[in-house]
């Protein structure tokens, strides 16, 4: 690296792996001068956004948001939406990983960091898909970490770095499992019911999204099989199918109880037996 200036940045998702990182880091390297951003998408809950407020306070650390579009730039999710002829993303089709997280980060980057070495933190855990990588620049001088991969970190850990910081977690995470824009495709239906419980003009925005392309009848929706607006409207079938055992899944401990005592009493009658 010789003589070259080093940066050390911490990009904050709003979620819980990247503010244990900012606590682990903390407390782990106190003398590593970080630096901390937060990649707004312009998108986010609420709720993230008074997680930042919190991580600034308890940590006491100066926290710059970069991302999200200025009036004077206009070009947000919606006018990617426009432009992509109202192409939703998915799992399969993830564009808005691109323009709203990584394109916002590394432009920052190249603006501010210019000719600098670059270190930059990301929260994945040592139990999560190793596949997942996060921004994988590629610009000279650009140092990729993940402490906890390295340190063998995992869930467990990250709850107690939370919990022991008095940081706690997003209170998102009491109906919702990610981070991420209000919109995110990676929620379950259930978890879309949450966004529609909390934040009903969010739902609703969601649902403006989605469209049906006149030519071809195409349906762009947010969910495989179905709009937001029958998900609305079966919202009774779907919290009552979401809380039925799945196969492979833990069952309730009530459930528990009764199969097993079922089995046992039929396995004590001498005709069940017999018929064996
Ligand atoms: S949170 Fe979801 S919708 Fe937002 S950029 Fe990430 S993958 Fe896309």
């Amino acid at each position: 690296m010789g003589n070259r200036k080093e940066r050390h940045i911490l990009a904050l998702s709003g979620g819980k792996d990247s503010a244990a990182l900012a606590v682990y880091m903390q407390e782990k390297y106190p003398e590593l001068p970080l630096e901390y951003v937060f990649i707004d998408s312009g998108y986010e809950l609420p709720e993230t956004m008074e997680y930042i407020d919190r991580i600034r306070a308890v940590l006491n650390i100066s926290i710059l948001p970069i991302g999200g579009a200025s009036i004077k730039d206009r070009k947000d999710f919606k006018w990617w939406l426009n432009k992509k002829n109202n192409y939703l993303p998915s799992p399969q089709k993830r564009w808005c990983t691109d323009i709203l997280k990584l394109r916002p980060y590394n432009e920052w980057i190249d603006k501010n960091c210019s000719g600098q070495a670059v270190h930059s933190y990301v929260g994945l855990r040592a139990d999560e898909k190793t596949d997942r990588k996060g921004n994988l620049s590629g610009r000279e001088f650009f140092y990729q970490h993940h402490p906890f991969i390295e340190h063998g970190l995992d869930y467990q850990n990250i709850k107690d770095l939370l919990e022991s910081s008095g940081l706690g977690f997003p209170s998102y995470y009491k109906w919702r499992s990610r981070s991420g824009c209000y919109f995110c495709f990676y929620q379950t239906k259930r978890e879309w019911l949450g966004l529609l419980k909390h934040h009903k003009e969010l739902f609703w925005k969601a649902a403006a999204m989605e469209k049906t392309d006149p030519e071809t009848g195409t349906k762009f929706t947010w969910c495989d099989d179905m709009s937001l607006e029958e998900l609305e409207k079966n919202k009774k079938i779907i919290l009552t199918e979401a809380s039925l055992p799945v196969q492979g899944k833990k069952m309730a401990p009530g459930l528990i109880t009764t199969i097993s005592s079922l089995c046992k009493k039929n396995l004590s009658d001498p005709k069940l037996l017999i018929r064996r």
